[in-house]
């Protein structure tokens, strides 16, 4: 059969024409059927009232962002290219002197170290993880309060961590063998050594710098704060409050340690190579950055506290339950709702709630194992309209548990 024949014959037949329009995709008019594959699976999705959390599969991505994936799929490009053009555009929004999007926050942890380290020798990339015997540095000085596992990433380069407390112990921990110094963003309240402080050593030391600031947008001037610093590198997830593939993120900071960061990342053979973003997320990425940064964020602020204020409205007059806004200082610092109850005269715990709104239909998720008798749930990750679902699906709930 000739194609304009077959064409024809599609147009006629859409059940054949969906196995064969993927074949002319690119000339064709004939649209595949959608496939619900979350039914075809028979994978139960839901309302995430909980939050950006890497086993609930984090954000949703904007139309925007889907729109530079499917496009970006339809053309080869060099994939070095896209890094150098799409890091251009991330440095100068954050205000760094260089950018690459990586695979997550954890793998600009594990290039960003791998940089610090090989510098732009060939022959220690190839080294990597083993140091001993290459006159390569060792050692990465951290907090005890930031030591709470992600800074396990940087051993995947072949660091071994030093955990100091105070100024004291960093000045002591110091040594030739001390490749960095690093810091995690999230727990700079809890530990005794502020940014400024940590940047002055590491100054004093001629040591490079790291932060980690995965989760901590908003607010928008975090993307650039750091930078502006001095932090010699700072890495973000892409998939969190950005909304970018969850499988991105981003590694920025001084021009000589990412382009020394690059020598450990696809398309090169080093330990970054398992690490693999492809064109299409690289160019989500920076959509779902530049989206992000041009965003109205007080707009956004207030459509979250609205939301709250809803579901607030439709729990707090049971009898034994208390309500209350909490605001996480740093990492996902978005508006969320404490529930509590008093247990005589709410029979729940946190987990039974918690398992009950996930088996009802629709299904959600929220914060349900933080305590016995209370809740958590966040609303920026909600789809328009989901928060009344939520306040009335946690009113019937409470409604059936009051004694
Ligand atoms: C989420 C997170 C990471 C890991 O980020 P991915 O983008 O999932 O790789 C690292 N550090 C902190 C503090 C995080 O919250």
């Amino acid at each position: 059969m000739r194609r304009r024949n077959l064409l024809k014959g599609l147009s006629v037949l859409p059940v054949a024409g969906a196995a064969l329009g993927r074949v002319f995709a690119a000339e064709t008019v004939v649209s595949p059927p959608k496939r619900d594959l979350f039914k075809e699976l028979g994978l139960r999705t839901f309302i995430n009232a909980a939050g950006n959390y890497t086993t609930m599969t984090a954000s949703l991505m904007p139309q925007e962002v889907l729109d530079a994936i499917n496009s970006g799929a339809g053309e080869y490009v060099m994939l070095d290219e896209v890094q150098d053009k799409v890091g251009e555009k991330i440095a100068a929004i954050c205000h760094s002197e260089a950018a690459i999007v990586t695979a997550g926050c954890w793998s600009a942890l594990v290039l960003g170290m791998a940089g610090v380290l090989t510098g732009l020798d060939n022959k220690r990339v190839a080294q990597l993880p083993f140091l001993e015997g290459t006159g390569m540095k060792s050692e990465v000085i951290v907090q005890k309060a930031h030591a709470n596992g992600y800074h396990l990433a940087l051993k995947n380069a072949g660091v071994s961590i030093v955990v100091v407390e105070t100024r004291e112990e960093v000045e002591k921990a110091i040594n030739e063998k001390t490749a960095l110094l690093w810091f995690l963003n999230r727990e700079a309240p809890e530990g005794k050594i502020q940014h400024q402080e940590w940047l002055d050593i590491a100054k004093k030391h001629k040591l490079p710098t790291m932060i980690d600031i995965a989760a901590d947008v908003p607010p928008v001037e975090n993307l650039w704060k750091y930078n502006d610093m001095g932090f010699d590198l700072v890495c973000i997830s892409g998939g969190k409050a950005m909304r970018g593939p969850q499988s991105a993120g981003i590694l920025m900071g001084k021009k000589d340690l990412i382009a020394a960061a690059r020598l450990s990342a696809p398309p090169r053979s080093g330990i970054g190579r398992g690490q693999k973003v492809n064109k299409e997320e690289i160019l989500g990425m920076y959509v779902a950055l530049e989206k992000y940064v041009q965003q109205d964020h007080a707009k956004e602020w207030k459509i979250w506290e609205q939301k709250i204020a809803l579901i607030d409205n439709a729990v707090k007059n049971f009898d034994g339950v208390k309500t209350e806004m909490v605001l996480p200082p740093i990492a996902n610092h978005t508006p969320s709702l404490r529930i509590s109850w008093d247990e005589k005269k709410v029979r729940l715990t946190g987990e039974t709630l918690g398992d009950k709104l996930r088996k009802g239909s629709p299904s959600i998720e929220i914060i349900g194992w933080e305590a016995k008798n209370n809740i958590r749930l966040t609303v920026f990750m909600l789809k328009p309209g989901q928060e009344k679902i939520v306040a009335q699906r946690i009113k019937e709930e409470l409604s059936q548990a009051s004694v």
